[in-house]
């Protein structure tokens, strides 16, 4: 009963609109810019559903009693949300923490919204009733979300409803008793190649006047005007999965989304027209906390896996035991161990949120804004490591084949510890991870993907606890005074 990697890669063959070199994709899961990566998505689907995996991997749904993700479980105590973490930190590893929007990132916004159903009871008992029911509906086909909840770039000066041009920003344009229709566009749609439905939503602020501008609704990826138009692919470009171990498999795929007058049901409209309610639905819930908390748990294993690259390499080109170099190891190995123990933190240090158990806001907020920094860091390092071996590489595979070529890759491509086999293959890998036009976007991923820096560091100062830091230091201020002026 349980969703397997076959039943999502036959869910995918759904007549979408995929757009990529000029022409329209027939099916997404035989394309050459998709194949391989719809495959390591289905794959998360397989690890769940394999007997050994069923217990930690998934639970029992409580309306249908039917085994689905554990990401859908929402926690009432600590042992609930660390369960939930460890199937996270499964499906992360399953892709060395290189796929950002896995089923449980939008999964977990949705969830994060249903825990906070107050909220949208406020805005109205219809809008409340329809995010119930689509959290159990998404919840109970174990479906694979994405979102798209910012406004493409234009003139970041102007408001959404003042852009150059016409019909650039995703608004609403009609309604009648089935639904509303939306027209326009939205960035920057990642993974939904391969998810089943989206939330089109908006995270950046609105002003009065903006209502049409206010919404949030789920969309089947088949929906009627749905245009989704994909950036280069990584993966068509990737020679093979040697020369490109990760772009070949683990592109997930960054699309701009375009709606043509798509008409969406109310029961999948959970917010409307309102501009509070738009900003509400992050904060005043637990979306935003839900679906950045998996982020963490995802670069903590991403950062494990390159800082063993790091290493690998380090041992590779024989300066392992320089000071300087165990100096750097030492450094990257202190900042995993960081964001680690903050993901580990924000469950120690949990909240109450009604009748659940979530993360540590504040100290999530922290986790996210060091990330942003820490992430291009960690790269400058491998690179600074790994000097002109991650060039001084023989162009694919396929010259291994060349007995010329082959016989001078065993002469070059030299190590104490390695085959020469053994070291291109490494190197290749590190290239791939962080030089590549696919290790390049992920540096843009981590730097963007949950907002700006001023956006992310708003959040950590919006959090922090200013009271307790500034009452030590009035505490401490009022133990001493001008000379003469002490006080007993
Ligand atoms: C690889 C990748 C994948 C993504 N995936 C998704 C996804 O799945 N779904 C989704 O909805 N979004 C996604 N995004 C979009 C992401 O959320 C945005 O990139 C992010 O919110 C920043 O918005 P922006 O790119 O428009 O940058 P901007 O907001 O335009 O900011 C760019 C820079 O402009 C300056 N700037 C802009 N505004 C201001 C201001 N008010 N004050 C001061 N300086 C300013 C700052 O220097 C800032 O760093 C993705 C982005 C990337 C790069």
């Amino acid at each position: 009963m349980v969703k397997t990697g076959r039943d999502h890669l036959r869910s995918l063959r759904d007549g979408r609109a995929v757009y990529i070199d000029a022409e329209r994709v027939s099916d997404v899961t035989e394309h050459p810019a998709f194949r391989r990566s719809v495959r390591s998505a289905c794959g998360l689907y397989d690890h769940q559903a394999a007997p050994a995996n069923l217990e930690t991997m998934t639970f029992a749904s409580p309306t249908n009693g039917r085994r689905v993700s554990r990401l859908w479980q929402l926690p009432h105590n600590q042992r609930e949300l660390v369960e939930r973490r460890q199937a996270l930190q499964a499906w992360a590893e399953a892709t060395c923490g290189m796929i950002g929007r896995s089923p449980d990132h939008v999964g977990s916004s949705l969830a994060g919204m249903y825990m906070g159903r107050k909220a949208f009871e406020k805005h109205g008992p219809k809008r409340a009733k329809a995010l119930a029911d689509y959290f159990t509906y998404a919840r109970d086909n174990d479906l694979y979300l994405s979102y798209v909840i910012i406004n493409p770039q234009a003139d970041r000066s102007k408001a959404a409803s003042n852009q150059p041009g016409e019909d650039l920003v995703a608004r609403i344009v009609d309604e009648d008793a089935q639904g509303i229709t939306i027209r326009g566009a939205k960035m920057l749609g990642t993974s939904i190649i391969f998810a089943n439905e989206i939330m089109v939503s908006g995270f950046m602020g609105l002003q009065a006047g903006e209502e049409d501008f206010a919404f949030t609704a789920m969309v089947p990826m088949n929906a009627k005007g749905l245009k989704a138009f994909s950036r280069k692919s990584y993966e068509a470009a990737a020679v093979s999965v040697f020369d490109n171990p990760l772009s070949s498999r683990f592109d997930e795929n960054d699309a701009i989304v375009y709606f043509e007058d798509v008409k969406i049901p109310w029961e999948r409209v959970l917010v409307y027209r309102d501009v509070q309610m738009a900003q509400a639905q992050w904060h005043d819930t637990r979306a935003h906390v839900l679906q950045n908390y998996q982020c963490q748990i995802r670069l903590m294993v991403k950062l494990r896996f390159l800082i063993g690259v790091a290493r690998k390499i380090a041992e590779v080109n024989g300066i392992i035991n320089y000071p300087q170099v165990r100096e750097t190891l030492g450094l990257l190995a202190a900042k995993a161990v960081n964001i680690e123990a903050m993901v580990i933190a924000m469950e120690a240090a949990g909240e109450k949120f009604g009748e659940y158990y979530v993360p540590n806001r504040s100290i999530l907020s922290a986790s996210q804004a060091i990330a942003q920094q820490l992430y291009p860091e960690v790269v400058e390092a491998l690179r600074m490591l790994a000097g002109g071996g991650l060039i001084m590489l023989p162009s694919s595979a396929a010259d291994f084949g060349n007995p010329e070529i082959a016989s001078v890759i065993g002469k070059t491509q030299r190590s104490s510890v390695a085959t020469p086999t053994e070291r291109v293959k490494l190197f290749k890998l590190a290239w791939d991870a962080i030089g590549s036009e696919f290790g390049s976007r992920h540096l843009q991923y981590e730097i963007f993907y949950s907002g700006p820096t001023f956006v992310t560091r708003g959040h950590a100062y919006r959090f922090y606890d200013w009271d307790a830091a500034k009452g030590m230091v009035d505490g401490f201020m009022a133990s001493y005074d001008l000379p003469g002026e002490e006080r007993p």
